[in-house]
């Protein structure tokens, strides 16, 4: 039987550490052909041989996604590379906390460019051409405080809020041509990204049901389950990942 993804081209951004990383070795391990992206090619090469020894097909693109035309730049080498995309993981993000008041404008713009911007022009770049061959899958990568008000996760729980939006939006747009959007929306996982938050990370996980922090693995799992076949019925939803913190 042919492996469930077989014959599509996923491009996971971010799939040089965390999240990403386990989402483009799960999305491999299904049979698609990985195309990751990240500013560390060390890393990125890391990803890709691994996914090749255990049998599976990865290139990997260095792209600093820092505005529109870096997006589209990534897409049209994911499309070279792949002939064509039919997944798009917008999963690269950024999460800086901390008081509003000590936000700068520059520091502002960042969260926004990559978290907003970037894969507003992913999507705008290949969910038209997916639309047009009649399938695709996106999924978007949100957080649990998108849907919380936490002090100091103002900017970086609104970018998220944003992409949750643009998820529901994009359902409506591209889901009537079969192109699936939806979104996970991780609690806090173990990732090289969330190393500097220490005992913190735990703490924050260990008022919800879980009581635990995610291994990247876990939120890479319900990606997989979104982009495949046994999703088909589900679209424009915001899937928490969160060990039940946003039920309670
Ligand atoms: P991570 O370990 O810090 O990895 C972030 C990834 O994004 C890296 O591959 C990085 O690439 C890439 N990236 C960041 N800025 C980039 C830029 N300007 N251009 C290109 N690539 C860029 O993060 P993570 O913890 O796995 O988080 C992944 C996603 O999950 C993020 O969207 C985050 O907001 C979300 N999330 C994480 C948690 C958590 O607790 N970990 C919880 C909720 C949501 P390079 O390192 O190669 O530059």
């Amino acid at each position: 039987m042919a492996a469930e993804l077989s014959g599509s081209t996923a491009l996971v951004t971010g799939g040089t550490s965390g999240i990403g990383r386990a989402t483009a070795i799960a999305l491999a391990g299904l049979g698609a052909h990985v195309v990751l992206s990240g500013r560390d090619a060390t890393r990125g090469e890391q990803v890709v041989e691994r996914i090749r020894a255990a049998g599976g097909k990865a290139g990997f693109v260095a792209a600093d996604l820092k505005d529109a035309a870096s997006a589209r730049s990534l897409a049209a080498r994911a499309r070279e590379l792949g002939g064509h995309v039919d997944v798009l993981v917008n999963n690269a993000g950024i999460f800086p906390t901390g008081p509003s008041a000590d936000t700068t404008e520059a520091g502002f713009d960042r969260v926004y460019t990559t978290n907003v911007k970037v894969p507003f022009f992913l999507v705008a770049e290949l969910a038209p051409e997916m639309a047009r061959r009649g399938h695709g899958a996106i999924v978007n990568v949100s957080t649990l405080v998108a849907a919380r008000g936490m002090a100091g996760m103002a900017l970086y729980g609104s970018s998220k809020a944003a992409v949750e939006l643009m998820t529901k939006a994009w359902a409506a747009e591209f889901g009537p041509s079969g192109v699936r959007v939806n979104a996970v929306s991780p609690g806090p996982t173990r990732t090289e990204g969330t190393a500097a938050f220490g005992d913190g990370l735990d703490e924050l996980a260990a008022a919800g049901p879980a009581g635990r922090v995610a291994a990247p693995e876990e939120i890479a799992a319900a990606i997989a389950f979104l982009v495949g076949s046994g999703s088909s019925f589900v679209q424009g939803v915001v899937l928490p990942v969160d060990g039940g913190r946003l039920a309670v």
